[in-house]
């Protein structure tokens, strides 16, 4: 998969918006000038953050109201949990890059178009990645090295992507790049080091076409082994490049630790793990199951999986690279059988395919971790329709300041 451009964060149905709008108005102060002061300068421009001048007990009340809303024909929601410091949480961050009356900018782009607005520093992004992009930013002058642009296809350097391990302090720096040609390549890694030694690999990665897509498919390591590690729940996992890792780890323990538990495992269960990343829930839970199947997509994120499950010395759990509804069709198929399913599929849910390959394998338990409110109440239906009824939601604040929401649910078949 993909890292799509900074819109992921800003996918949403209209109804939403014009919510989020209502309490926007009424919460933001004005400045001086009668104007609305924010506590981000471009904040509007950006459109990432649409709660970011909500007082933060308000965003929650907003989130969990929003969640019931949606979950309240399918099973009790329990309070949300939100962060002690919702600021500064994002381990993951991407930079667009382009040229301004002379100058080189980074930032991101407006919501809904390709014009770049420049961000100096963003209210939830990792400080030090916002510093590194600065750096590098401040380099490129002396570097004589071009952005990219858009519309004439000229220019070197596209993006910029940061990701830092909060647990081990381990960074890796990606720059994307329109061309694999790199002049004064290992002067400025050695000067880009200098500045920053935190940093622990630099990665090239060419997007020589025309995409909104920012990682394009060939990749070299020019420093460091190529990935970063960090730890979860007391397990260490190696994440690469194009491998989906949750952007709030804080949380995320949280998210995790939740999952586990709804899972009510005894240490004897055969556990499915689908849409799986790089193994995070699945080799978790593998201390407490008889043995474990994880499924993903992404290529890169299983061979991140199988080492990361070698590297916490877990030996009952097994990776497959495939599509998870047709995985879980062909178990279906073979007649197999699974005690306890966690599905995590992207913000666009998961399929009939993938629900009626579940109720065929029988598990009594199955817990799904959501990212959309949305496309987890499509889902929770079929479930109901197939005999599976939702026993408890839990709300998450992975998000704070944006309008996203995630969920765990747990779900039990009807009749045992
Ligand atoms: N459970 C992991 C990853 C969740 S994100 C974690 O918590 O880190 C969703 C994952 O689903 C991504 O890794 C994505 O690559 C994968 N994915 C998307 N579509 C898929 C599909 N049809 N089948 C299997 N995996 C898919």
């Amino acid at each position: 998969m993909m890292v799509e451009v900074r819109k992921e964060k800003n996918d949403k149905d209209k109804k939403r918006v014009n919510t989020r709008k209502n309490i926007h108005r009424k919460e933001t102060e004005k400045d001086s000038s009668g104007k609305d002061k924010s506590l981000c300068p471009v904040s509007k421009k950006c459109g990432g953050c649409q709660f970011l001048d909500v007082p933060y007990e308000k965003q929650l009340k907003e989130k969990q109201r929003q969640v019931k809303e949606l979950l309240k024909d399918f099973c009790k929601v329990y309070p949300i949990v939100g962060m002690e410091e919702p600021f500064h949480y994002r381990n993951k961050v991407h930079a667009v890059f382009g040229y301004r009356k002379g100058q080189a900018i980074s930032g991101v782009y407006k919501e809904g178009t390709h014009t770049l607005v420049p961000v100096e520093q963003c209210m939830i992004e990792d400080i030090n990645a916002d510093e590194i992009i600065s750096t590098i930013r401040g380099m490129l002058k002396s570097f004589k090295i071009r952005t990219y642009d858009e519309d004439t296809g000229y220019g070197f350097l596209r993006h910029v992507l940061v990701r830092r391990g909060f647990a081990t302090g381990q960074v890796m720096v990606v720059l994307v790049t329109a061309s694999p040609i790199f002049p004064s390549r290992n002067q400025f890694i050695r000067v880009l080091r200098e500045k920053h030694p935190e940093i622990t690999t630099i990665i090239q990665n060419l997007n020589d076409r025309e995409t909104s897509m920012v990682l394009g498919d060939k990749e070299k390591v020019l420093y460091g082994k190529g990935y970063i590690e960090d730890v979860l729940c007391g397990c260490t996992f190696r994440i690469s490049s194009k491998s989906f890792y949750q952007v709030n780890p804080v949380q995320t323990e949280k998210l995790y630790a939740k999952a586990i538990e709804a899972a009510g495992l005894t240490g004897q269960e055969t556990v499915i793990d689908a849409y799986c990343g790089i193994g995070t829930i699945g080799i978790i839970a593998s201390r407490k199951a008889g043995k474990v199947i994880g499924i993903e997509l992404n290529q890169d994120a299983v061979r991140d999986a199988v080492f990361n499950a070698r590297k916490n010395k877990i030996a009952n759990i097994q990776f497959y690279t495939n599509d998870a509804g047709k995985f879980m069709a062909d178990m279906a198929g073979q007649g197999e059988r699974a005690d306890v399913v966690f599905m995590d599929p992207p913000r666009s849910g998961t399929t009939e395919e993938f629900i009626e390959a579940v109720t065929k394998i029988k598990p009594k338990q199955v817990v799904y971790v959501s990212c959309n409110p949305q496309t987890l109440a499509r889902d929770l239906k079929v479930f109901e329709r197939k005999g599976y009824r939702a026993e408890g939601g839990w709300p998450f604040d992975l998000f704070p300041h944006t309008e996203h929401v995630e969920c765990v649910i747990s779900i039990q078949r009807k009749h045992i």
